[in-house]
């Protein structure tokens, strides 16, 4: 089963704090291979999660950070093309 670009960027989203099963790596792993938008999509994530990682830890409350976060996706989500 391929995932949908959606499906891939919640998987990577995870990854990013907690590490995949082995099924659903290789999944995000083949859809990448596939998909231009979700591996410059990920690249991207992965530079906002870097970035908000220590603001993440040291200043944000967690409320604040979701709501920071969301509007990141869905800004993501808008200029994404879907598979
Ligand atoms: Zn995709």
């Amino acid at each position: 089963m391929n995932y949908s670009c959606r499906q891939v960027s919640q998987l990577f989203s995870d990854s990013l704090d907690k590490k995949l099963k082995t099924f659903d790596y290789l999944r995000l792993r083949f859809h990448w291979m596939m998909c231009r938008a979700c591996r410059q999509s990920s690249t991207d994530m992965r530079m906002i999660h870097t970035v908000l990682k220590p603001a993440k830890e040291l200043i944000l409350p967690e409320r604040k950070r979701l709501i920071i976060l969301k509007a990141l996706q869905h800004a993501k989500e808008d200029t994404k093309p879907t598979v």
